[in-house]
């Protein structure tokens, strides 16, 4: 008998919790004195730059440029829902040779690291399972939960490929990402369809050409769908 893991969001009667040693779960807490203080300085450098801050369009700026920066890096409090799964039984076990499980595009957002300016795209997700299988929502807060950072492009599907290694051992893993980065594309150099696309293999998908054309033909075939 094989537990597999499928998604039952509105029933928490049958709750499993899964291993936990690849993510920590940490809201951030920043006091309302700190963001005040936070509101300020944005104020000084917003005004600095040339906005008028007296203005009815502009006064809340400062909050809300704070609070979208809050919201966008939300990936840092962690997801507590991804740690939990429900299991199901499978009537006829499970033998043999399983396909892989392909997912996306699944949009994210993420802000570089290097400018604090946006990078957006898609990603692809995808595995061959071992026993247990994660319900497919749980790959969209698996990409969010690292995307909605401070982030570089190459640690983004770092991540999402080792967490998906730790949470289900499946017998590979391929991560691909296909992003556009406001920091090259707004300030003056023209680069206005340039994409940066990055894949990521774990397990059978390093050493399994086969598997590893089958993901990227998906990938091709959803993408111009
Ligand atoms: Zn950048």
């Amino acid at each position: 008998m094989t537990n597999r893991f499928v998604e039952a969001e509105d029933d928490d009667s049958n709750i499993v919790e899964l291993p936990a040693r690849w993510e920590h779960v940490a809201p951030r807490h920043i006091a309302p004195a700190e963001l005040e203080r936070f509101e300020r300085h944005l104020a000084e450098i917003l005004d600095a730059l040339g906005m008028d801050l007296d203005t009815p369009g502009t006064r809340d700026t400062p909050r809300r440029f704070l609070q979208a920066l809050v919201d966008s890096t939300s990936g840092y409090d962690g997801d507590a829902k991804i740690r939990t799964a429900f299991p199901a039984e499978r009537p006829d076990g499970v033998s043999g040779r399983h396909s892989q499980v392909v997912e996306g595009p699944i949009a994210f957002f993420s802000l570089c690291e290097h400018h604090a300016l946006p990078f957006h795209g898609v990603a692809y997700v995808a595995y061959v399972p071992g026993r247990e299988i994660l319900g497919i929502s749980k790959l969209t807060r698996l990409v969010r939960l690292y995307a909605r950072r401070f982030t570089v492009q190459e640690r983004l599907g770092e991540q999402i490929a080792d967490a998906l290694v730790d949470l289900v051992e499946p017998q590979g893993v391929a991560v691909h990402l296909d992003a556009a980065h406001l920091c090259t594309q707004m300030r003056g150099v023209n680069e206005e369809s340039s994409r940066t696309v990055t894949t990521f293999w774990r397990g059978r998908y390093d050493d399994d050409a086969d598997l590893r054309r089958d993901f990227l033909d998906e990938v091709r075939s959803r993408r111009s769908s």
